[in-house]
């Protein structure tokens, strides 16, 4: 199957207010604008020189979603550009990206990350370190950010059951966190090629799919 129909299948499979995310690290310019001819226009990438080189080279209504664990010291080579950042997993982070941010005269959207599995590996605020990071938020003068709302990735495992309690989770702490602290929140980003149909099921808003578009990556 090519690109293209990847991109229709994967597409026909998600209800109307769900926003698809590509996935295209790792990926050649070809495949994106394969992607491109096919109406898709946001895509995630992870790394924060290839994402910057990618924007330079591709046309400039593609929306660059910034999806991995991002280091402070890069967050100057994707502000000038990037649409959303969905890893902010600390308020270090924040402020830097809100400095740039400021750099550039922009107001950049940014979401929360939540680790929701007990996975070590994994990045992210736990929901208590979450609560907290918002209360910080709204006591800072951070003009130049927006927080739109969480992300957060289910554990690598074969059970679903599993995932989809941990997608329920997370969902439960967007709305606690809408209800009770930020109410402009909209963005829920959970959901990737091997659970995404659980994740919407669950109330995710943003999907980020990769390999089901693209193919394995190397
Ligand atoms: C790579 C990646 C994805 C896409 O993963 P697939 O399994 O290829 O769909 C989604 N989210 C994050 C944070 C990623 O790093």
């Amino acid at each position: 199957m090519s690109v293209g129909e990847n991109l229709e299948k994967v597409r026909q499979s998600l209800p109307d207010n769900v926003t698809l995310v590509a996935v295209s690290k790792f990926k050649p310019d070809e495949d994106i604008m394969e992607a491109y001819r096919h109406g898709q226009r946001i895509f995630g990438e992870s790394r924060a020189l290839e994402v910057r080189d990618k924007h330079e080279r591709l046309p400039k209504d593609i929306e660059w979603h910034f999806i991995g664990h991002l280091q402070t010291n890069k967050v100057k080579y994707i502000t000038p550009f990037v649409t959303l950042i969905h890893g902010v997993d600390s308020i270090n982070l924040l402020k830097e990206i809100n400095t740039q941010a400021a750099k550039c005269g922009r107001v950049i959207d940014c979401l929360l990350q939540v680790h929701i599995s007990d996975e070590e590996t994994k990045f992210g605020f736990s929901f208590d370190e979450c609560r907290e990071a918002v209360n910080e938020i709204k006591n800072e003068a951070l003009e130049n950010i927006r927080i739109k709302g969480l992300m957060g990735m289910a554990a690598f495992t074969d059970d679903m059951d599993e995932v989809r309690r941990e997608f329920r989770a997370l969902k439960e702490l967007f709305d606690e966190i809408r209800k009770t602290s930020l109410p402009d929140i909209d963005t829920l980003s959970m959901g990737m090629s091997e659970d995404y149909l659980i994740a919407v099921e669950e109330g995710s808003t943003m999907v980020r799919v990769g390999s089901m578009i693209f193919g394995e990556r190397k």
